[in-house]
């Protein structure tokens, strides 16, 4: 038993090491990416049920390694925030989105918006408001096309200074939009002191709305909550007929979700604009 022991104990140890090592690698190509260009970015079409039009677009990071193959960003994305990677690395995503909207708009898309996560640890850098200045002016975009997604959680660490930060961004004239919305922790009353335009009902939500009744109300809540406060109202995650159904019969016109189109290169995406109405 002694020796069985001491090999368990080995066989641990050996697979914490891997595991050290594999972040530590992870880590090191994850430096490496921004400069090889393995990033790029996908877009998922926003698109007004009503009208049938795509009205924009989210920009969702992926990362293709040579090797590792396509990385969701669910597993790099953590690690990003931990390092600090995520500040040029969301730079690059901020400056590549506002370069292809650019490019939609010259093209004869004019209204199109594109909607850019923004993580925690970008939020918290003081010269945040100045990056963003810089793209828009570097990259031509005017500040009412571009929309930040920011989480609840990311508010709720520092609200004085998030109510800040949010109206420097106000003031610039971009849209700032609450993502996963009612998964955080945020309490309702600090929502009218946020300079918001957009609750974005999580996916989290949006899955059982049909069966679950918690989920039902919770969403519908987060519609009736938009529409007194008169704010917009967009779903995330939206697979079905049922789906849409439900948040329509409720008042939330705009969706996003795989029912319409999974996020897309930019050649692909811009198929669905020339085909027009998506619905
Ligand atoms: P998110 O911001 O909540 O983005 C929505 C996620 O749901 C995306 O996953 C999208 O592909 C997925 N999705 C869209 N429609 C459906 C649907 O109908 N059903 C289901 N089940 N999923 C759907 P993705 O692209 O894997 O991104 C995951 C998360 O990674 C994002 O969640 C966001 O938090 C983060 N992320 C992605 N790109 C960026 C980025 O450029 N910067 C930062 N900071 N975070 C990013
Ligand atoms: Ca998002
Ligand atoms: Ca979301
Ligand atoms: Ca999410």
């Amino acid at each position: 038993t002694k020796e069985r022991g001491r090999n368990n104990f080995q066989l641990y140890t050996t697979s914490m090491n891997e595991d050290s090592m594999q972040k530590l690698s992870l880590e090191g190509f994850l430096r490496k990416a921004l400069g090889l260009q393995e990033f790029v970015l996908f877009y998922q079409p926003q698109v007004n049920v009503s009208s049938g039009e795509i009205i924009g677009v989210e920009a969702l990071l992926r990362w293709k390694h040579p090797v590792l193959g396509m990385v969701s960003p669910a597993s790099f994305i953590p690690l990003a925030e931990e390092t600090g990677l995520i500040v040029p690395i969301g730079e690059w995503v901020l400056r590549t989105a506002c370069e292809q909207i650019k490019i939609w708009h010259e093209a004869g898309y004019p209204d199109l918006i594109v909607a850019v996560n923004l993580s925690a640890r970008q939020f918290l850098q003081e010269d945040l408001v100045e990056m963003v200045q810089r793209v828009l002016e570097e990259t031509g975009v005017d500040a009412e096309f571009l929309e930040l997604e920011i989480t609840e959680s990311v508010t709720m660490h520092n609200v004085e200074r998030a109510i800040v930060v949010l109206n420097e961004l106000r003031n610039l004239g971009i849209r700032i939009s609450l993502d996963d919305f009612g998964t955080g922790y945020s309490s309702l009353s600090y929502l009218k002191h946020f300079p918001i335009h957009t609750l974005k009902i999580d996916q989290s939500f949006v899955r059982d709305i049909t069966t679950d009744a918690d989920d039902a109300a919770i969403a519908s809540s987060v519609i009736a909550l938009a529409l007194s406060l008169n704010l917009h109202v967009i779903a995330e995650g939206v697979e079905t007929e049922d789906h849409l159904r439900y948040l329509a019969e409720r008042g939330c016109y705009d969706m996003q979700g795989y029912h319409f189109s999974r996020p897309l290169p930019a050649q692909d995406v811009e198929q669905l604009f020339v085909r027009g109405k998506l619905f």
